[in-house]
């Protein structure tokens, strides 16, 4: 079975942080993910560049992503300038921020629920007006919890998405990008999102911000979940969840997929080693993952069994029990 590893650094990871990445060095970096594997990369945010100076360049970043073979290119986009901007430059499909929690989405777009819900099916029209193919895409965001509303109905959730699949959009996934979810609720939700939408419903979008992200992942898989989002290096915090880590980390997601038997298409070391190129543009910024510090396991194997892993030259030194060099 295949799952799809959608990459969310470009855009979720260097929001969140200050300092802009140099377009020449994203364009690097883009494309050294999407030679590791990656078939869909979030590359870019088309939100008003007084508000994230970091995603000015989208323009030029959707523009040369469209050009590496295979890769699906994702942006995000605000409202519907935004969207005729995406779909201009070429992007192949567009993700519409809106979140469960009217407090949330108050204070993310200044609309409520229902005026986003009203506004993507604006999006949806100028899309199929235009007779673009660009696919349209929700994340529902607190879904599972909120840091203001604290608990967010399921009921709410389930209705918002119900409502988003019927104004056109293309695929409702739930997002958590406060790590407010659990399991046992990740794997009910995804269930009665499926049940409810079918083909129509979308991946997970998870954070590790209380530690539990791999374990939403596995409840999302056994619900039936075949799009997981991730960052490399897990970088993205949230504004609204101060102090907190972020995304998932995408070498670790893959560690963790590969090993469970489900395929991924990704080449693990050259992954990592991709890393390279956000430690030299962004100095200093924490990298997260377990993965990329204690390397693969001795005797990992690809699901695919079409794909062998060689292991690097030099196995990493054995560790005794204390954790000391043996
Ligand atoms: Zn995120």
């Amino acid at each position: 079975m295949q799952v799809l590893v959608s990459e969310v650094g470009p855009r979720d990871g260097l929001q969140s942080i200050k300092r802009t990445m140099p377009t020449e060095a994203k364009q690097r970096w883009i494309r050294a993910l999407a030679a590791s594997g990656l078939r869909e990369i979030e590359v870019g945010s088309f939100v008003h560049p007084k508000w994230l100076p970091q995603m000015a360049d989208a323009e030029d970043i959707v523009r040369d992503a469209v050009q590496i073979p295979g890769l699906t290119v994702l942006a995000l986009v605000p409202n519907l300038k935004g969207a005729q901007r995406a779909m201009a430059a070429g992007a192949h499909k567009i993700t519409v921020p809106i979140a469960a929690s009217q407090l949330h989405n108050m204070a993310n777009v200044r609309m409520t629920c229902e005026e986003s819900i009203d506004a993507v099916a604006g999006i949806c029209r100028l899309r199929d007006d235009a007779g673009s193919k660009t696919e349209v895409e929700v994340g529902i965001a607190s879904a599972f919890g909120c840091t203001r509303e604290g608990r967010v109905s399921e009921d709410w959730v389930m209705e918002m998405a119900v409502r988003l699949a019927r104004v056109g959009v293309d695929s409702i996934g739930l997002s958590d990008s406060v790590g407010y979810a659990n399991p046992a609720q990740v794997r009910r939700m995804f269930r009665r999102l499926i049940s409810e939408l079918g083909s129509k419903a979308g991946g997970a979008h998870l954070h590790n911000t209380r530690g539990q992200g791999l374990a939403n992942v596995v409840a999302a898989l056994d619900a039936g979940v075949t799009t997981i989002d991730a960052s490399q290096a897990g970088i993205g915090g949230c504004p609204y969840a101060p102090g907190a880590t972020g995304n998932i980390v995408t070498e670790d997601l893959v560690f963790l997929l590969e090993s469970m038997g489900l395929d991924t298409g990704i080449d693990i070391d050259k992954l990592v080693a991709a890393r390279a190129i956000l430690a030299e543009a962004l100095p200093g910024e924490p990298l997260y993952g377990h993965v990329p510090d204690a390397g693969v396991t001795k005797g990992f194997a690809y699901a695919d069994p079409a794909r062998s892993y060689v292991p690097a030259a030099e196995p990493r030194e054995a560790c005794n029990s204390a954790g000391a060099p043996a």
